[in-house]
């Protein structure tokens, strides 16, 4: 069997990330791959405002969640010892992006959590399984503690 090259991380930064994180570490120094991490900060909520435009609910919501977010992504990335040019801060639909970078950099393994934010209730979570049904290649769902 060929060993993976490129191994993707998809962070939501909830309390078990760091389990998942070292899986993909583990994973991408056993078969001496380039490992590569992304968050997407979620789309926000829309406000119909009732004149048949929909306005986001805060513009500065999302810069300055996305100036959180690239401060945690680069102490997990300092922590992992991953280069800042592999990591990926996007904004949008989670699950569409992590397909969308692993579809567009050659990604053949994606690590996700069984579940985060989304997915407290369920086996596995709405992230972790749209990811499973349509990404390009193999996906491993960390279980984490709990469930
Ligand atoms: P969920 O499906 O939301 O329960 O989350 C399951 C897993 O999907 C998480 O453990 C992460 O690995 C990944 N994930 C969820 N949301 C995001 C996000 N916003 N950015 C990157 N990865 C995410």
């Amino acid at each position: 069997m060929e060993g993976y090259k490129h191994i993707l991380l998809a962070v939501d930064f909830f309390e078990h990330d760091g389990n998942v994180a070292e899986k993909a570490r583990d994973l991408a120094d056993k078969y001496q791959a380039k490992l590569s991490i992304v968050h997407v900060v979620d789309n926000l909520p829309i406000i119909d405002a009732g004149y048949g435009v929909d306005i986001p609910y805060n513009l500065d919501l999302t810069s300055e969640l996305m100036a959180s977010a690239k401060t945690r992504l680069a102490k997990l990335a300092e922590k992992l010892a991953v280069a800042e040019d592999n990591l990926w801060l996007e904004a949008g639909s989670p699950k569409l992006e992590i397909i969308r970078l692993a579809e567009q950099n050659k990604v053949d393994l994606i690590v996700v959590g069984s579940h985060g934010r989304h997915g407290l209730a369920l086996l596995l979570g709405s992230t972790a399984n749209s990811v499973l049904h349509h990404a390009p290649c193999d996906v491993l769902a960390v279980r984490l503690p709990g469930k």
